[in-house]
């Protein structure tokens, strides 16, 4: 087809499960999603499931309000997914080229964007406070068993992957588990990987041990995004219970081990709190990672923050304090000015987060705590 909209639409599978459902789609940022119900009974009919997605995104390739993500991020001078998207190949309606696989809900961490749909330490802090959790996310974590996610894996391993040339996965931490290896070796023993590129979003805590290197080198290139949203004690209450200093620490330790074909990135999410201090990410990683130790910079991809700390609760006075210390035409200001709308920062949520964790948000953030309320 010529003229695509996005080379996703028809070639990109993500697939997640983040309740007892199956959630299946162009690419993860996607806000349309077909959902499968009663996974375990559908396991079977995965295949004709995700035939037809790929058909009906193959036929509709065009612009629509469910690719806002991308179209917010282009809008603000930010390199979107759909760009990348056409950096792979593009092929007839039924071949999977980029693949995201976002089932495994083990975390190690509670991180102040994230919640129990994504995080079993989430899940865990809520039981332990005696907050409420849905049936559903009940149902998912008690089903986030080993046994049952490489019987999704292996019902992924029956697709046509031969024109596979990206694969992603989600989490939970990716490292954390057992499943992405189970995933890379059984496909390296079906087809060629040397030309497949892999990309985690991980947050950093893990360091791989020596199999999971001798699996990555089996494949052309291994790209590690580390999810970083702050330095310091902000670090430290966006991504509780890391300690920055430990970061820093991992950070090193897999500059220096892992293989030669692994790439760093950086995944910054832009939220009310963070926005302002910006530069003091930015300054940090030019310092001390500003490439890999073959020279490879480290590029930082920036997106919204959605949920507790959406990005369209940022208030008027904050941007316009980030937009003296940065310029107005710095991406994140940009960002910022796309998704902003009147909604107020739910600061009832970060008090909360305090009293759990025995932080203080209000001083952690003290040039801009002052304008939420
Ligand atoms: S335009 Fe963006 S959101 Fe839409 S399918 Fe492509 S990558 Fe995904």
């Amino acid at each position: 087809m010529k003229n695509k909209f996005c080379n996703f639409l028809g070639n990109g599978l993500y697939i997640s499960n983040s309740s007892s459902d199956l959630k299946i789609a162009p690419c993860c940022f996607y806000q349309n999603p077909t959902i499968i119900q009663n996974l375990n009974d559908n396991l079977s009919n995965l295949n004709l499931q995700i035939e037809k997605l790929l058909n009906d995104n193959s036929k509709k390739n065009l612009s629509h309000s469910a690719c806002n993500t991308c179209i917010l991020q282009e809008q603000s001078g930010i390199a979107s997914y759909r760009q990348s998207s056409f950096s792979y190949k593009s092929h007839t309606k039924n071949e999977i080229v980029a693949l995201t696989i976002d089932i495994d809900r083990k975390c190690n961490l509670a991180c102040a964007s994230c919640n129990e749909n994504d995080s079993s330490l989430w899940y865990k802090e809520k039981q332990k406070f005696g907050l409420p959790v849905k049936d559903s996310v009940i149902t998912m974590h008690n089903e986030n068993t080993t046994e049952n996610l490489i019987k999704i894996i292996d019902a992924i391993l029956q697709l046509d992957l031969s024109k596979i040339e990206w694969i992603k996965f989600g989490g939970g931490e990716p490292l954390l588990s057992t499943s992405h290896l189970h995933f890379l070796t059984k496909l390296s023993e079906k087809i060629d990987t040397s030309n497949v590129t892999v990309n985690y979003t991980s947050n950093y805590t893990v360091i791989p041990k020596h199999n999971v290197f001798d699996i990555w080198k089996k494949y052309k290139k291994i790209e590690l995004s580390g999810s970083i949203d702050g330095v310091y004690d902000q670090f430290y209450f966006f991504r509780w219970p890391f300690k920055f200093e430990k970061l820093q620490n991992n950070i090193k330790v897999l500059y220096d081990n892992c293989p030669d074909n692994v790439e760093f990135k950086i995944e910054h999410t832009v939220n009310p709190l963070n926005l302002y201090y910006y530069d003091e990410l930015e300054k940090f990683l030019l310092e001390k990672f500003p490439s890999n130790k073959f020279g490879v910079p480290n590029y930082i991809n920036i997106h919204p923050c959605w949920g507790h700390l959406g990005l369209e609760s940022v208030n008027q006075k904050v941007l316009n304090l980030t937009k003296d210390k940065l310029g107005s035409d710095h991406k994140v200001v940009k960002l910022a000015e796309q998704v902003c709308d009147s909604t107020e920062l739910n600061t009832k949520y970060l008090d909360n987060l305090d009293q759990m964790r025995q932080t203080n948000w209000r001083e952690i953030f003290p040039d801009i705590e002052k304008y939420y309320v």
